[in-house]
């Protein structure tokens, strides 16, 4: 059969954060590729998700999300980022923070528009805008401070700019934004009268440096929308519960958007979502205290074995570099590593605009428990110097089952 797709699919394929993760699975690895997050969820937000269950609160919720938890969410925006909204008006609850740019971007955004994102990138970002005929402008970051280079930054600007992406703490950079560069960008933004759409799903994950939201300034509030998650914080990457905050008139257009592709994230686990967001600031400080132990752990295995990571600011990523010749390019270092040791990453040129920026670096993951870590280390320390590694093995035993 010979059945018509759509172009917009044609070239589209799995990530390779997906496909390293299945890969990894399929051999029973370590999965340091995929940010699944695979750590226990706290007893709060499990027992209220149970309970809405046992509760029949199992239909359709309000297309923006139950008001229990926008309220509780418009608590701690006012608290944690330092922004004011209205749980009625301002906020809807989508599936998944990616569910709030798949809304934000059909919201906000016409075909051939342009977007600004920073490049080492979540491929998701730029893929989901491709899809949608977008058009994407990178600005490079630099390691190892993953600073931008300003004129770069001006120069993305074009008539057809609509929004600007930031995402901090950045997914694979681990950079947390300064207040100095969100400034700048405010102002460019208002300059070429644009949408900041910021992506704040590793807030809580910061090692030092505060996270600031762009919508806490003044200047920038009316043009931003603030997506973030429960992903991460509670550790329940499955469960899909997102939000996003931004002025009314744009949120009721995202939320009838939100309607029209999902209805609504699902009912019981608002209800877990809800009770999580009512955990102490004690909560908050150990997973980052937890994080801050895995992040220097695998950091200083890396060194061990040779490599150069660039120390996160905030995420629960890093990215670290071989050097020349030790492997051939990203992938290879990926398929080999895997092959030799059954530790999963990603290849570094998946989140560049010019792959070869990343031909030797790989992103790690360390959102694992304890455990997990360290076996990944101790196998890590076992992998050789990788001269004219090849992955023969990888193919048999993995790679067929996608
Ligand atoms: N955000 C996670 C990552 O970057 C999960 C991505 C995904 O599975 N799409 O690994």
């Amino acid at each position: 059969m010979n059945l018509p797709i759509a172009e917009r699919v044609a070239n589209i394929r799995q990530s390779d954060i997906r496909r390293y993760s299945a890969i990894c699975a399929a051999m029973n690895g370590v999965n340091l590729s995929q940010g699944v997050c695979d750590q226990p969820a706290p007893d709060a937000v499990k027992d209220a998700a149970k309970q809405a269950i046992d509760h029949d609160q199992a239909t359709y919720t309000n297309l923006r999300g139950i008001i229990e938890l926008r309220r509780a969410i418009a608590d701690k925006m006012r608290k944690f980022n330092a922004i004011d909204c209205d749980p009625e008006t301002e906020i809807v609850v989508t599936v998944g923070s990616a569910g709030s740019f798949a809304c934000a971007a059909l919201a906000t955004l016409n075909p051939s528009d342009e977007c600004i994102i920073f490049s080492p990138y979540y491929s998701y970002h730029a893929n989901l805008l491709n899809l949608f005929d977008i058009k994407v402008r990178f600005v490079d970051l630099t390691p190892p401070d993953w600073s931008y280079d300003v004129s770069q930054l001006e120069a993305a600007f074009t008539d057809r700019t609509r929004m600007i992406l930031v995402n901090t703490p950045a997914n694979p950079s681990g950079k947390v934004f300064s207040k100095a560069e969100l400034s700048h960008i405010t102002a460019l933004a208002n300059q070429h009268n644009v949408w900041i759409v910021t992506d704040e799903i590793y807030e809580y994950i910061t090692y030092g440096k505060p996270h600031v939201s762009v919508a806490s300034f003044p200047e920038a509030r009316d043009r931003t929308l603030t997506m973030s998650g429960a992903s991460k914080t509670y550790a329940v990457t499955g469960w899909r519960v997102g939000y996003t905050i931004g002025p009314a008139d744009i949120i009721d257009r995202m939320s009838v958007v939100n309607d029209l592709l999902y209805i609504c994230a699902p009912a019981p686990l608002q209800h877990g979502i809800a009770a999580g967001l009512g955990l102490p600031p004690t909560y908050y400080q150990q997973m980052c205290d937890d994080y801050l132990v895995k992040r220097d752990l695998l950091i200083e295995t890396l060194r061990k074995i040779g490599f150069t990571p660039f120390v996160p600011e905030g995420s629960y990523y890093l990215l670290a570099e071989f050097e020349e010749g030790r492997w051939a390019d990203a992938t290879a270092a990926t398929e080999a590593i895997l092959d030799e040791v059954g530790v999963a990453t990603v290849p570094g040129s998946a989140f560049y605009r010019n792959p070869s920026d990343g031909r030797r670096q790989l992103r790690f993951c360390y959102a694992k428990t304890m455990a997990d870590l360290q076996d990944a280390c101790e196998r890590l320390s076992r992998l050789g110097k990788g001269r004219g590694a090849t992955a023969p093995k990888l193919q048999q035993r993995g790679a067929a089952t996608l």
